[in-house]
């Protein structure tokens, strides 16, 4: 497998991007690689891949290690929304009238995508393909059908789906091309295909992951979708919404319902310098992050990491000498008395305040000073760093 040609126009001429931290990256199942980010975007057509290091899919990594992903505190409810509103917003896009009688979720996980579809074509038949054994079996024990394994791997009927999509899969694959060819092969005739990922045009969290060895601009995906070969290429971005990050959609099909389906080019244009300065910048943030976070930690200071998901993984991983000094990470959630990233998740109700405690907000941007009003109540030094990360 060869990694270091664009997999979207085939140039190996890279403009490397940052690494948050020198040592180290995260995965979107939070555990710390010991290995750089190592992500360039490509010069002629904005492309971001991972260039100087080797793709996880190409170790056991998603059929080993990829269900801590779900095993973390508070998860099933954060999930189970989130794809619901990934899935309300995909099947917007499909013929109101069609019932899809039989469809198909690449790389389906838990099945918290495949839950809402069930309510929404209660007499459809619902199929998964699944790499990790720990999702396949909850899944399963939620009463889906599925296929273990790589979807090169499953043993699906061609042709035979109706319906074939695949939610936040496509960044993670070695080969993108292909992917989208199996998910042709299965398809039927008049069959629809509808995938969503990441939108790479707005830096966000979607690019600090190592597991995810791409980042799409719109124009890049349209693209690889145009080659594949099908009448209709539709394409849309979501608006920003607080349950719905930054995303894009595909539909590709041929079916003549969908012939009017149309996008205007230029919503998918994106400046490929600017999309590089703003990349650069965003991965270059962590630095002054960690900085920031321990010139305010005064000595001696209790200090309490308040959230224990996504972004707490990120400051993990990318300010790990700030992670050093956490003593334990907070939640306002039933999170039990769990572990997160080897630190102990304590409920509101069982820490008791301490006026020399240091607060750090571990949560994502935009809401922090939110946080911190409503922190303040309780505790005087409450540490927010969202400012330092723009975009
Ligand atoms: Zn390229």
């Amino acid at each position: 497998m060869e990694t270091k040609n664009c997999q979207i126009c085939g140039n190996n001429d890279w403009m490397p991007l940052p690494d948050p931290n020198k040592n180290q990256s995260v995965t979107t199942a939070s555990r710390v690689l010991r290995e750089p980010l190592g992500k360039s975007q490509c010069n002629h057509c904005g492309f971001v891949q991972r260039t100087r290091i080797e793709f996880l899919g190409l170790t056991d990594y998603y059929e080993q290690d990829y269900a801590t992903y779900y095993d973390r505190p508070g998860t099933d409810l954060f999930h189970k929304k989130r794809y619901a509103a990934i899935i309300d917003w995909m099947t917007s896009y499909l013929d109101p009238k069609s019932k899809f009688p039989k469809q198909i979720d690449i790389g389906c996980g838990q099945g918290w995508a495949m839950e809402r579809m069930r309510e929404i074509y209660p007499d459809a038949v619902l199929e998964g393909v699944e790499p990790s054994h720990y999702n396949v079996r909850v899944a399963v024990e939620k009463g889906f059908t599925i296929h273990e394994g790589k979807i090169e791997e499953a043993n699906l009927q061609a042709g035979s789906y109706d319906l074939v999509f695949s939610n936040n899969v496509i960044q993670h694959v070695n080969d993108a091309r292909d992917f989208l060819q199996q998910l042709k092969k299965l398809v039927s005739e008049d069959g629809v295909i509808a995938i969503t990922c990441p939108d790479g045009s707005r830096p966000n969290i979607e690019i600090l992951w190592g597991d995810q060895n791409f980042s799409f601009l719109p124009e890049n995906l349209i693209g690889l979708a145009k080659q594949i070969g099908f009448n209709t290429v539709f394409w849309a971005c979501s608006g920003d919404s607080p349950s719905l990050p930054p995303a894009q959609l595909l539909i590709l099909t041929n079916n003549k319902l969908y012939d009017q389906l149309s996008f205007n080019p230029q919503d998918a244009h994106v400046d490929l310098t600017d999309i590089y300065r703003k990349r650069h910048e965003y991965l270059s943030s962590f630095e002054h992050i960690s900085k920031h976070l321990l010139a305010n930690i005064p000595e001696g200071s209790r200090v309490i990491n308040f959230g224990a998901s996504y972004w707490t993984s990120v400051l993990a991983a990318y300010c790990p000498e700030y992670w050093d000094k956490v003593a334990f990470c907070l939640v306002d959630t039933d999170a039990g008395n769990s572990m997160f990233m080897g630190k102990q998740v304590l409920e509101m109700q069982a820490v008791t305040p301490d006026n020399t405690d240091t607060i750090v907000i571990g949560t994502g941007p935009g809401w922090q000073q939110q946080l911190k009003d409503k922190l303040s109540d309780t505790w005087h030094n409450v540490v927010l760093w969202d400012d330092l990360l723009r975009y």
